[in-house]
């Protein structure tokens, strides 16, 4: 069983944002502006729409409008332009986000770069990465500004220290690294072609995995008191992989008969938990931060629209 004293706990500190952003939702509605985020759904994946309705509901939750704009997958490339075009004028507008990923047939990097920057929520436009790599970020990628907030708020020391990203993806590894950069750690950046990751790895006194392979990191790539984030998620549908992955966890396997599936992420959370100082769970790490940061991105929107903060 792991220590939960080691455990960062996502799922807190995502509330703790939420309840900010919240109370951002209410000043900013006394002077008379209630934010609204626009999100695009193109087809009908079912990973995707739960993903949809749940910014619908949190949205919600937290006293923002909501617009979700579902269009059928065989939709042309002009008709999605038309409709980005329409909410980037419309001035009820904060938050334009498109969910990835995109029907075949749809070219999504000139989508993303059709989105106004000021109402890119996602913070993947070309403008809102540079700023953010000239270290005067404006609109940040969730994920990663989530696990930023996740660490400021466990008060671990970022200054001087050695950080390690595995995945060099525009919307977790690269903007991650550019965050601890500007937070004075000392980075690298892996990916599939590192030679010999596990001796990168070990380096690190900060190690963030966001690679999309199942149980890539295991214990011989973390050394004694390592910080360990998880960003990784898969669906575990295979009993037997459950019980390799959690050996003698009792909850884990009831879940699994449960709902038929667990999630785990790209750690070998059992066996590397006993060797980390601290590390982020699967479910409960990282997932529920990256839909809180959302919601704070819509708020800051909102504000930076109207002249308001910097
Ligand atoms: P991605 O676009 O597929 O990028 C994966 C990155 O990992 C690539 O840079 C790839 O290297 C690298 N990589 C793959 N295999 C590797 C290996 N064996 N050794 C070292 N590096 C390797 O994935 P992503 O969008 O960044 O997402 C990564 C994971 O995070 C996925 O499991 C995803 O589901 C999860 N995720 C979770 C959240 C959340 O809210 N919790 C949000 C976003 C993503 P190359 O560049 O060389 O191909």
């Amino acid at each position: 069983m792991i220590d939960q004293k080691k455990l960062l706990n996502g799922s807190r500190v995502a509330s703790e944002i939420r309840a900010e952003v919240a109370e951002d939702v209410r000043t900013l509605e006394g002077g008379g502006v209630t934010p609204r985020l626009d999100v695009v759904l193109v087809g009908a994946d079912p990973a995707s729409q739960v993903y949809v309705r749940s910014k619908a509901k949190t949205s919600a939750e937290l006293g923002m409008r909501s617009e979700t704009h579902t269009l059928p997958s065989d939709t042309a490339q002009s008709e999605l332009e038309d409709l980005i075009d329409r909410l980037n004028d419309d001035d009820e507008v904060d938050g334009v986000l498109v969910q990835l990923p995109l029907p075949r047939g749809i070219e999504s990097t000139s989508i993303l770069d059709r989105i106004d920057p000021a109402k890119d929520v996602d913070g993947f436009h070309p403008v809102n990465v540079g700023l953010l790599q000239q270290g005067r970020p404006r609109l940040v990628p969730c994920t990663p500004a989530g696990v930023m907030e996740l660490l400021r708020r466990e008060e671990i020391d970022l200054k001087g220290r050695r950080a390690v990203v595995v995945g060099r993806s525009d919307i977790v590894g690269k903007p991650m690294a550019m965050l601890l950069l500007h937070a004075h750690a000392t980075v690298t950046l892996c990916h599939s072609r590192t030679r010999d990751l596990a001796s990168v790895t070990r380096e690190a006194e900060i190690l963030v995995v966001a690679a999309g392979q199942r149980t890539l990191i295991g214990a011989e790539h973390v050394s004694e008191g390592a910080v360990v984030i998880d960003v990784g998620m898969h669906r575990v549908t295979d009993r037997s992989v459950v019980e390799d992955l959690y050996p003698g966890n009792e909850k884990k396997l009831a879940a699994f008969e449960k709902n038929g599936a667990v999630l785990c992420g790209d750690v070998d959370t059992t066996r590397v938990a006993p060797i980390a100082g601290r590390i982020t769970p699967v479910p409960g790490g990282v997932g529920p931060l990256t839909i809180a940061m959302l919601m704070a991105n819509t708020a800051r929107a909102a504000r930076l629209r109207r002249g308001q903060g910097s």
